[in-house]
């Protein structure tokens, strides 16, 4: 009887552990995507946070001026 308790303890435990340690990757991934999705200046190649960078015709510039130049090379 102890046995079976020692095994129904052990599986618990595991679950429990799965569980937490699934939790905590699923929080870590969602919060990567929302705050560091980095994107390319199309005029300077600069790297800038998506939230941050300004999006004309589905292309990213890093700051308002570059958008504008951008448009004025073509
Ligand atoms: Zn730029």
């Amino acid at each position: 009887m102890r046995f079976i308790l020692l095994i129904i303890a052990l599986g618990i435990g595991f679950w429990i552990i799965k569980h937490l340690l699934r939790s905590r990757h699923n929080n870590q991934s969602t919060k990567e995507e929302s705050t560091t999705k980095m994107v390319r200046c199309e005029h300077c190649d600069l790297h800038v946070p998506a939230q941050q960078a300004i999006q004309k015709d589905e292309k990213y510039f890093c700051c308002e001026i570059h958008s504008k130049q951008y448009q004025q090379k073509d």
